[in-house]
Parts: structure tokens; C-alpha cells; sequence
């Protein structure tokens, strides 16, 4: 009764803050805290709330048994700047700039942070930034320079960098906590971006997880040998795979015999990050690996039975790292609940984009099919979200912005591609919400996997591999592990020609001009 009231008056004033409880006495007047827990990397798979069957993640299922979880949040660009930058501007990679790694933020165009500090909102961001120039519209801000580091790692301000001592996880959210503690203006409602490198390649697990899954199997993926038999030629050009493309010791952390060995690749920086540690540190990393190690040299694996080895090492390692980031949504909600703050407090978790957990043999994300283009999104908003509840609305992350803009009662900016997803949150769905996103992968670079562009409606997925001009096209609902390309299917005629209309109309309205095709 309480919430369908309460949703009423959001609807009629989207100024008006939610309220649980109506002590302290103004709190039914003040706009909600948003605490933005921001991830690298991870998949919906290694999330026991998306129904993971290989881990389980007890603090972000709290939030979504508090929350609403959607299970169609799609990236509109599934690399990590791109996302970045689109969820911070509201629009997509044409429009914002950031198309690939390797562009540099415009940060002189409007963003969420600064239209939220406008508005009266103390602004911080913590942790993974990777967007190579300075934030812009955070009062307080303290980021890892580009990839950061996982042990000691340095951090950046607006005075210069220094390190600090610890696991990146733990400090990010040390850090994030101090800010909330006695950083910020507390006459004013808070937007705090904490964001974490975890699990980023390469996966160096935190000193509480080392010894998480010793002596466990971790299921295998269904498609883990896929053989890419109906698809483009791009999916056999990617440079991706578990089987080639992984690194022995930057990737699986099994050093060379000879500690002077000439190192290849990769391989050539795995030193770097793990000279960081403190003696202590190493010591314990190493042990962790040590009889493993041992036993893989002596076994001589080949073919798929190294793959899976590779798969295991690979994919044991993820999940630690995503232990330590449960655990720092733990210690927030903790802190949210021990000072008063969590019936005011909208806290979202989410990851830049979806990542490969060995399905199609790959790792890493980049392309249109469902693992990398699936993020986590996950929302407690306590007296507007219904607890428990689930949106199976198409939903991006162009959205993030005139979401948190709506639910504090300012104004989304003009040039914002996106839609707030407030409406959603209080449990109703627009007449007319979308029924198609709009994707654009434009790297060229690691990883070799071709630019391409496509449009997902509900149940069917077109993607145009433009440079080879090469098509797919996957019914969702009877494959969802696209294994089935059905492009130039006749049965799926119809489909297909409303599917190219959509996605013409979509790169017009969205994508890159035809001249600035790459
Ligand atoms: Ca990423």
C-alpha cells in the first residue's frame, strides 16, 4: 500500500525524494544519496543473483533481494573507456567521443557529475577511472592511473600521484568510505562513483580469496569448444581464446623455471605487477600457486585437456578477484546501514560491460553476443523499488544518467541519448519503452576482433560485421547460446529485413557518419 502511495507522488512530482521512514523529520523532503559500485569486467554469469552457476556473490544478492535486477541491460560498446564514457554522458560512443581504448575523454562536455553538482550534490569519484583525462564534475576524486595496479597500487589527484599500500579493492573502498566518512559536505545529498579495477585481466586475486576453490571444479561452459561452424569470419580471426591466446604466466600466474628467462608478449609485464607486493604479500601469492604449478609442469597437458586446465586456473582466479569486490559491496552497505544512511541511499552495482567465462573458448568481451553484452545492473532503491523484483526491459547503459538525474530531481541534459529508467525502478513499464538497442563495437587493436555494429530486439540479434561485410543473425529465444547463425535463413525473411530497417535507423540516429567509418 505504502509503495503503490508512494509511487503515485514520484509519478506526479519526480522532484519528490522516497522515504521509508519519516525520522530524522525532513527526511521525506531530502533527495536520495546515490552510491554508484562500479566494476571491471564482470559478468551477470559470476553472479548467484543472474542465477551463476560457478560462484556465488552473498553481498550484491543482498542488494538484489533489496533491489531490482535487470536482466536485459545491454552495453551500447562492450570495452571498458567506451562504456565509461557513455555512462557519464548519457550518449553514445559517436556522440561522446570515446569510441575505442584508445580516444581521449572529452572532459569539457556535460556529464552526469557535473549537472548532479549543479543541482546541489556533493560529487566523488574513487578508484577506476580510465579515461585518461582528469575527472570533471566530482568535488573529490581520487582514480588509479589507466589500469591501475592490483597490489599497492597508485592513485591520482588533482595533486599528483602516490601509492598506497594494500589490495586495490580493499583500498577503493577504504577509500570510498573515508570520503563518506569526513570527506564530504554533509548539508548536501552525496553521488559517489566507487569503482574498481576487479576482475580485470590480469586476474591477481586479493590476499582474504588466494586459497577460494582449492580442490573445487568449477563447471565448464557448454560452448567452451565451439567451433564457430555458421559464423562470420570474424569470430575465427579474434584473438581471444583460452586455447591460443592466454598467457602462461601474465594470464595463469605459472612463472618461467628460469627466472632469466627471455619472456615473450605479455609475459614480459607479469613481473611488474608482482614485484608491487611486500615480501609477506609475494610470499603468500606465491605459496597459493606453488604445488599446482608443480603438478601442471609434471603433467604435460595437451589439446582440450590444457584448455580446461587453462579454463580452471583462468576462471578461479576471476572469481576471487569478485570475491574481494562482494565483499567491498558488503562493507558499504554496512557503513550505508551503521550511520543512518541507507533508507536515503539509491545504490546501484554494475560493471562496465559483460565479460567471456570460457563460453565460445574465449575470455575478455568486445563483441555483440550476449556474454560481454550483458551487464550487471542492480538496484536498491529502498520505498520506490519493489524488494526481490526484476525488469526484463531492454535497457542500456546510455540510461545510467538520466536515471540518477530523474531520481534527484534535476534535469537530464538535451543532448543525453538515453532515457531514465526511474519509471522502470518504481515498477511500471512505459508504453512505449524501447524495443530494440542499438550496438557499435570500433576497436581495432588487441584482441583482433573486427569492428561491427547490430541491433537486439527482444528476441532476435542482427550484427553487421562491416568491414568483411559479413552478416549474423540469432534467434534468441531457440538459441541463446547463438551457435545457430540464420542470416539469408528464409524463414527468418521477414525478420531479417525489419531487422536491417532497425538498424539503419538506428546508425543514423546513434552510430558513426558514414565518412567517419573505421
Ligand atoms: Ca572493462
Amino acid at each position: 500500500m505504502r509503495l503503490a502511495a508512494l509511487s503515485l507522488v514520484l509519478t506526479a512530482c519526480a522532484s519528490a525524494a522516497p522515504a521509508t521512514k519519516p525520522a530524522p523529520a525532513d527526511a521525506a523532503s531530502k533527495r536520495p544519496n546515490i552510491l554508484f559500485i562500479f566494476s571491471d569486467d564482470h559478468s551477470t554469469a559470476a553472479i548467484s543473483a543472474y542465477g551463476s552457476r560457478i560462484n556465488r556473490t552473498p553481498n550484491i544478492d543482498r542488494l538484489a533481494r533489496e533491489g531490482m535486477v535487470f536482466d536485459r541491460m545491454l552495453v551500447t560498446n562492450s570495452i571498458c573507456a567506451p562504456s565509461r564514457a557513455v555512462i557519464l554522458t548519457g550518449k553514445h560512443s559517436a556522440a561522446n567521443g570515446v569510441r575505442d581504448n584508445g580516444d581521449l575523454f572529452d572532459g569539457g562536455q556535460e556529464n552526469v557529475a557535473k549537472l548532479l553538482q549543479r543541482a546541489g550534490y556533493a560529487t566523488a569519484m574513487i578508484g577506476k577511472w580510465h579515461l585518461k583525462t582528469d575527472p570533471t564534475g566530482f568535488d573529490h576524486w581520487e582514480v588509479l592511473p589507466g589500469q591501475g595496479q592490483y597490489y599497492r597500487p597508485d592513485f591520482v589527484t588533482a595533486e599528483g600521484e602516490h601509492r598506497r599500500e594494500g589490495y586495490v579493492t580493499d583500498v577503493t573502498t577504504d577509500l570510498a568510505i573515508e570520503w563518506l566518512d569526513s570527506g564530504r559536505d554533509e548539508d548536501k545529498p552525496f553521488f559517489l562513483m566507487c569503482q574498481h579495477k576487479a576482475p580485470h585481466r590480469s586476474w591477481l586475486p586479493g590476499p582474504d580469496h588466494l586459497n577460494d576453490y582449492d580442490g573445487v571444479t568449477i563447471p565448464e561452459p557448454a560452448t567452451l569448444f565451439d567451433d564457430y561452424a555458421t559464423r562470420t569470419d570474424a569470430a575465427r580471426m579474434q584473438e581471444m581464446e583460452i586455447d591460443r591466446h592466454m598467457w602462461t604466466y601474465y594470464d595463469l600466474q605459472v612463472p618461467p623455471l628460469d627466472p632469466d628467462a627471455k619472456l615473450d608478449g605479455p609475459d614480459q609485464w607479469a613481473a611488474g605487477s608482482l614485484d608491487r607486493m611486500t615480501a609477506e604479500q609475494r610470499a603468500a601469492f606465491d605459496a597459493a600457486f606453488a604445488d599446482e604449478n608443480a603438478a601442471f609442469r609434471e603433467a604435460g597437458l595437451e589439446g582440450r585437456e590444457l584448455v580446461s586446465w587453462k579454463y580452471q586456473r583462468y576462471i578461479k582466479n576471476y572469481l576471487r578477484c569478485v570475491a574481494g569486490v562482494d565483499d567491498s559491496v558488503g562493507r558499504l552497505l554496512d557503513y550505508l546501514d551503521a550511520n543512518g544512511l541507507a533508507e536515503n541511499t539509491i545504490v546501484i552495482y554494475s560493471s562496465d560491460q559483460g565479460f567471456f567465462l570460457g563460453e565460445h573458448g574465449w575470455y575478455d568481451k568486445r563483441w555483440m553476443y550476449e556474454p560481454s553484452l550483458r551487464m550487471p545492473f542492480i538496484v536498491r532503491w529502498l520505498g520506490v523499488t519493489q524488494p526481490g523484483s526484476r525488469s526484463a526491459a531492454l535497457a542500456q547503459n546510455v540510461d545510467f544518467a538520466p536515471t540518477f538525474l530523474e531520481a534527484a530531481g534535476a534535469e537530464a541534459s538535451p543532448e543525453m541519448q538515453g532515457r531514465s529508467l526511474a519509471p522502470l525502478l518504481r515498477g511500471e513499464t512505459p508504453a512505449d519503452w524501447r524495443d530494440e538497442a542499438y550496438y557499435e563495437y570500433f576497436e581495432v587493436g588487441i584482441h583482433a576482433v573486427q569492428p561491427h555494429r547490430g541491433v537486439r530486439t527482444d528476441r532476435y540479434k542482427l550484427i553487421h560485421v562491416h568491414p568483411l561485410d559479413q552478416w549474423e543473425l540469432y534467434d534468441l529465444e531457440t538459441d541463446p547460446d547463438e551457435l545457430h547463425n540464420r542470416y539469408d535463413d528464409e524463414e527468418l525473411a521477414d525478420v531479417q529485413a525489419d531487422l536491417k530497417a532497425r538498424l539503419e535507423r538506428l546508425r543514423a540516429q546513434y552510430g558513426e557518419s558514414v565518412e567517419g567509418d573505421r
